[in-house]
C-alpha cells in the first residue's frame, strides 16, 4: 500500500483505512481529532494511541500540508494564500476576519471550465479537479496557522464558502466528504448554516446535494435574463434561469437556512441599470425565498469590463430593497492584495488561451447604456 494522505479521508473513509491496518474503527475517532482539532501532523505527538499504531501509521500514512507558495496579508486583516499543487498549478484561499466571525474562502478546483466573464480564474481555464485532501488542506492550514499566531487552541473559522477557485458541484465527488469533514463534530464543527457551496447552477448537482450533503447555498446569477447570462455565465445555456429557480426551490425543502443567496456581480454598464433591477425584482418576488448580494466587480486587466460606481450600485440595492427584497452590498476586502480570486494564481499561470477567447468577444447589452 502506499503511503496516503489522511488528509483526504472523513471520518468514515479513516476507519475503513483504520480496519484495513487492522485497528478497531473507534481508533479513527481519536487519529480524526489529532488531525482536525489538534492540527497534529506527526504521529509520535498522538499520545493517546498504542505505539504499534503509531508505528504502523508511519509506514502506511502521512498528514501533508500543500506548499504554500506565497501569504499576502491585507492591511484590513484579509490573508491570501497561494498553495502550490503541483505542475505549476497553484490555488488559493483567503480569509476574512470580522468581528463576530472568522471566515475561509476555498478552492475546489486548479482553474475553471465554466469560464464566466467577470472571473479571473475563468480566464485561466481549467487544469484539474482538486482531491479532497486538496480542498482539506487549505482549511487545515489556514486554521491551524491562524491558532498559532494568535496564540489560542480556540477555533478561528467559523464560517467557510466554497467560493475561491473552480466550480465546486464540478467536482462533486472530492467536494462532498471534504464538506462532511467541515461539518464532523469531531473534525470543524461547523453548523451547516455556517459551510456555504457556491455554484454557477449545476442543477443536476444542486438536486443531488440536496439529499447527500444540503449546506447553505449561493448562486451565482449576475443577470435577471437569459440572454445576458448565457454571455456572462455561459453554463447558463445548458441550465436556463427557469431550471435555476426551480432546482433552488426544491433545494429550500432540505437547507439548513430558509433562503437561497444570488450572487450579483456588478458590472459598470452590463448588468447594473434599473431597468435590470426592476426585472431582477420581477423574476425572484414570491418566486424564491432569497437574499441578494451586490458584489463590486474586481477589476483585472484581461475582463475589459469595469466596476459599477458606488452610486449605481446604490441605485441598484434601492430598487431590490423598495420591492421588498433583502439586499446587502458586499463590501471589499483586501484589495490591496489581489484578494478576488484567481487574481494571483492567474500571475502564475496561464494554462490555455481562455483569456484572449473571452477578451476577443464582448460583453453584448441590450437595454443598457455604459455609464
Ligand atoms: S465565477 Fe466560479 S464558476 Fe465562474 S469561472 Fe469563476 S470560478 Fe468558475
Amino acid at each position: 500500500m502506499d503511503a496516503v494522505n489522511l488528509l483526504g479521508f472523513d471520518l468514515e473513509g479513516l476507519a475503513a483505512f483504520c480496519e484495513q491496518l487492522g485497528e478497531k474503527r473507534f481508533r479513527a475517532t481519536q487519529l480524526f481529532r489529532w488531525i482536525h482539532q489538534k492540527g497534529a501532523a506527526d504521529f509520535d505527538q498522538m499520545s493517546d494511541l498504542a505505539k504499534s499504531l503509531r508505528d504502523k501509521l508511519r509506514d502506511k500514512a502521512h498528514i501533508r500540508a500543500l506548499p504554500v507558495i506565497s501569504e499576502h496579508v491585507s492591511t484590513d486583516g484579509t490573508i491570501k494564500w497561494l498553495f502550490d499543487v503541483g505542475n505549476g498549478d497553484a490555488v488559493e484561499a483567503v480569509y476574512i476576519p470580522e468581528t463576530d466571525r472568522g471566515t475561509l474562502c476555498v478552492s475546489s478546483q486548479a482553474g475553471c471550465a465554466v469560464g464566466c466573464r467577470f472571473c479571473s480564474t475563468g480566464h485561466q481555464g481549467f487544469s484539474r479537479n482538486l482531491a479532497t485532501w486538496e480542498i482539506i488542506a487549505q482549511l487545515w492550514y489556514a486554521e491551524h496557522s491562524l491558532r498559532k499566531r494568535q496564540g489560542t487552541s480556540e477555533r478561528v473559522i467559523s464560517n467557510i464558502v466554497m467560493m475561491g477557485m473552480g466550480e465546486p458541484l464540478q467536482n462533486y465527488a472530492a467536494l462532498v466528504p471534504a464538506l462532511k469533514m467541515m461539518l464532523d463534530d469531531h473534525g470543524y464543527g461547523l453548523s451547516r448554516r455556517r459551510v456555504t457551496v457556491s455554484t454557477s447552477g449545476v442543477v443536476p448537482m444542486i438536486e443531488r446535494l440536496r439529499e447527500d450533503c444540503p449546506v447553505a447555498l449561493a448562486v451565482s446569477l449576475h443577470a435577471p435574463n437569459d440572454p445576458l447570462r448565457d454571455q456572462l455565465v455561459p453554463l447558463n445555456k445548458k441550465y436556463p434561469i427557469a431550471e435555476l429557480l426551480d432546482a433552488c426551490n426544491r433545494y429550500l425543502d432540505k437547507a439548513p437556512r430558509d433562503f437561497i443567496t444570488f450572487e450579483y456581480c456588478m458590472l459598470d454598464g452590463v448588468n447594473d441599470t434599473p431597468e435590470l433591477a426592476q426585472q431582477l425584482v420581477k423574476l425572484l418576488k414570491n418566486r424564491v425565498a432569497c437574499k441578494l448580494n451586490l458584489i463590486p466587480f474586481n477589476p483585472f486587466p484581461a475582463s475589459g469590463l469595469k466596476r459599477s460606481s458606488n452610486e449605481r450600485v446604490q441605485a441598484f440595492a434601492e430598487v431590490l430593497i423598495k420591492a421588498g427584497l433583502v439586499t446587502t452590498v458586499r463590501k471589499t476586502r483586501g484589495d490591496d492584495i489581489d484578494a478576488a480570486c484567481g487574481q494571483l494564481a492567474g500571475e502564475v499561470q496561464d494554462r490555455t488561451r481562455a483569456h484572449i477567447r473571452m477578451v476577443r468577444a464582448p460583453v453584448v447589452v441590450k437595454g443598457a447604456s455604459p455609464s
